[in-house]
């Protein structure tokens, strides 16, 4: 459109490109900042068996803290952090917080849930991925079954042979291996019979729209399907409705995630649930409606 807009037009459109440039560099700058100053941290979003009621799972979100904008989404902050390489060091210390989370709670007697962590692709695809976890995980005295890494179906299209070998390594040592947000890239299921994975997280938009859009219906039926074929679990995001909740049972999935139970929260927050769930399961056996 450079030659339809004439001389001013291609000067405002080299204007605009130049801001669009600077804005990206200053925000790059920030995120290195917040990185160091450790702006950014993690809130905790339950996963709850709704047959038994407990919280079997915790997902780990990354929230940026800002001192002037506030709180920045992760799918503003992590396709540039992915794009500049800062995802290295933003993951590492995210893992680190993590770890050191995740020994608070064991002290405590709280620890009998998974922590799902959601890593990007390049970070699987980098020499030292499967070690550095692993150190992290072992250097913090916490068991690997503790622990879930939430990978999507993109990084599969890219490098399978290397993945696969690499998430197997990380299987041997017991962390599971989720696929998230399931169904939503243009992928071949053919990968899954090689794939070792354990658990598929049904993408929130099919869930979204469970009960007014009837074409969710069988894609939900076709994903349960293949979950129960494979013996994976079958996890279910954004459940937001005690609607769609039923709807899902019906369908065959029994572990849930979504507003309807609670928001990703910051670990105090998450200390207070857990802790009224051992109180709770402690005293008669039976959960009250803490969470449902
Ligand atoms: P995701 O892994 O698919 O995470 C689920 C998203 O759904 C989260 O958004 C969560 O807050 C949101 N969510 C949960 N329940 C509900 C609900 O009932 N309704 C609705 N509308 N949304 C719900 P969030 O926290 O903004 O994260 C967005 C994405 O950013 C994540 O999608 C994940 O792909 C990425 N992300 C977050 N933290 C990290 C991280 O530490 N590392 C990497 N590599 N990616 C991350
Ligand atoms: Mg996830
Ligand atoms: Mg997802
Ligand atoms: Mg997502």
């Amino acid at each position: 459109h450079v030659k339809w807009r004439g001389k001013n037009g291609y000067q405002y459109y080299e204007a605009s490109m130049n801001a669009m440039f600077h804005k990206k560099l200053s925000m790059e700058n920030e995120l290195r900042r917040a990185i160091e100053k450790k702006q950014i941290m993690l809130h905790y979003q339950p996963q709850v068996d709704v047959e038994t009621r407990k919280i079997i799972g915790l997902e780990a979100l990354a929230r940026w803290h800002h001192p002037e904008l506030g709180i920045i989404s992760p799918t503003e902050f992590i396709p540039l952090a992915e794009e500049t390489g800062l995802i290295f060091s933003l993951s590492e210390m995210l893992l680190g917080e993590a770890c050191k989370q995740m020994q608070l709670w064991e002290a405590a007697g709280l620890l009998n849930f998974r922590l799902a962590l959601n890593v990007s692709p390049q970070l699987v695809e980098e020499e030292s991925f499967v070690s550095k976890t692993l150190s992290y995980i072992q250097s913090h005295h916490l068991k690997p079954e503790f622990f879930e890494i939430e990978i999507t179906e993109n990084l599969l299209v890219r490098d399978l042979e290397n993945t696969v070998a690499k998430l197997k390594a990380l299987g041997k040592h017991g962390i599971r291996i989720a696929l998230d947000d399931f169904g939503t890239c243009y992928s071949s299921l053919s990968y899954l019979r090689q794939f070792p994975i354990h658990n598929i997280k049904i993408d929130k938009s099919f869930v979204g729209d469970i009960n007014t859009h009837d074409e969710s219906v069988p894609i939900i039926t076709a994903i349960s399907g293949i979950a129960k074929g494979f013996k994976l679990d079958l996890i279910a995001e954004g459940v937001e409705t005690l609607q769609q909740m039923k709807t899902l049972h019906k369908m065959g999935c029994n572990i849930m995630q979504g507003y309807l139970f609670s928001k990703p929260l910051p670990a105090q927050n998450i200390t207070t649930l857990l802790k009224r769930q051992a109180n709770l399961f402690h005293k008669n056996g039976e959960p009250d409606d803490a969470l449902i």
